[in-house]
């Protein structure tokens, strides 16, 4: 696959990846956690900071085991040589059986399809696969349904070749703090897991939470836990910020490339969605939606330049934003722009981003494309 960003060019659009930071993260949640074991989920290109130095960088921090978006994420991670145990978290299907087998990762089942193929393939090559089973508890996303648990057991937890290793489920309203429905799901998987349990069908690895619940219920913690968004440095909600002191992990910075001075009533890029009101000075970014960084944002939400918020102006195009300069008039061409991260006293935050264009940190963070070079860092600061 080819890749912009193993180049090594000077460019001007950079995230900075604080591997430290990420280590600290790791470090802080695993505090949390007593007993439990710890997933750290490093889905989505882990959130998009790059799949394999964070990685290798959950492994030195110590967590026992990572989880992964899909096979082809799995497979990366092993060929990188990484140790521990991978988890996909979403089900596999059944033809991915003979990769899951090979690559040794944990597959999540939830059809007997998926058990019968892994089963083959695992007593083909004389081993026994470890496999954890989802229950749906609300999400209606993944999962047995607990109505079918009992019959899936009954024909599935036998077949050769299996070790049924786990049972987990994922919460659909942990990060809102709605303690009900979230306890409603509890309880349903408590049953379930007891019913199972009474008929001889044991899982001796069961989780249920997320970051959130690392953060706020040690009594959901079970024998593991599976945060992701915190170990990069973001509270699923900000009535966490004073539980656990996160540190934050990527850096988004690009270059004012470009300044040209306008007259009153100049039409700004395409479709001239803004109007200049007086004689401004426009500097144009080399980032745009083509990075991931969102056409929402048009007309919408602010970057930093010498410590003070410019505002994004016009239309966003693939490749470039603009922004407002007319009050930093001594900035110049090559000046440093922060998307996300801090700048003198000033700070922009994936959240901040979030909440200009309604959407969510993962959102933000795990849309950024790989053609913005990763930079990895390990500095001890914050
Ligand atoms: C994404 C995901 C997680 C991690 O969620 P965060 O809110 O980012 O901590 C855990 N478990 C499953 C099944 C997931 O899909």
């Amino acid at each position: 696959m080819f890749q912009y960003a193993n180049m090594l060019v000077e460019s001007n659009t950079i995230a900075e990846i604080n591997l430290s930071a990420f280590h600290h993260n790791v470090r802080e949640v695993k505090t949390r956690l007593a007993n439990a074991m710890m997933m750290a989920v490093v889905k989505t290109n882990a959130y998009g900071h790059g799949i394999v130095p964070i990685a290798q960088q959950a492994v030195k921090a110590g967590v026992d085991r990572l989880g992964v978006t899909s096979l082809e994420e799995g497979v990366i991670l092993r060929q990188c040589g990484i140790p521990v145990p991978i988890h996909i978290l979403p089900p596999i299907t059944p033809s991915q059986a003979e990769d899951v087998v090979y690559y040794h990762l944990t597959a999540t089942i939830s059809s007997k399809a998926a058990a019968h193929a892994i089963s083959e393939v695992a007593v083909q090559h004389g081993k026994v696969m470890a496999v954890h089973l989802k229950l749906n508890t609300g999400l209606q996303r993944f999962g047995v349904e607990p109505s079918d648990v009992l019959s899936f057991c009954r024909s599935c937890y036998q077949l050769e070749g299996l070790y049924w290793e786990g049972i987990y489920t994922h919460f659909s309203n942990a990060d809102e703090g709605d303690w009900k429905t979230t306890n409603d799901q509890y309880d349903l998987f408590k049953d379930v897991v007891q019913i199972l349990k009474a008929n001889d069908f044991e899982f001796p690895i069961k989780h249920v939470g997320a970051s959130t619940i690392a953060l706020e219920r040690k009594d959901l913690h079970l024998d593991m836990v599976r945060p992701g968004i915190a170990l990069y440095g973001y509270h699923p909600d900000e009535r966490q910020v004073n539980d656990i002191h996160l540190k934050r992990v990527m850096t988004l910075k690009t270059k004012v490339i470009h300044i040209r001075s306008l007259p009153p009533q100049s039409k700004v890029g395409y479709g001239g969605e803004y109007v200049t009101k007086k004689e401004e000075r426009i500097g144009i970014l080399p980032i745009g939606h083509g990075d991931g960084f969102k056409r929402l944002l048009s007309n919408n939400g602010f970057v930093l330049v010498e410590g003070k918020k410019s505002e994004i102006i016009g239309t966003i195009s693939l490749d470039q934003t603009f922004v407002n300069l007319t009050d930093i008039p001594h900035v110049e061409e090559g000046a440093e722009a922060v998307i996300i991260g801090d700048q003198e006293n000033q700070t922009i935050t994936a959240r901040d981003i979030a909440t200009w264009i309604n959407s969510n940190i993962d959102e933000v963070l795990a849309s950024l494309m790989s053609r913005i070079k990763r930079v990895y860092v390990y500095r001890e600061k914050g």
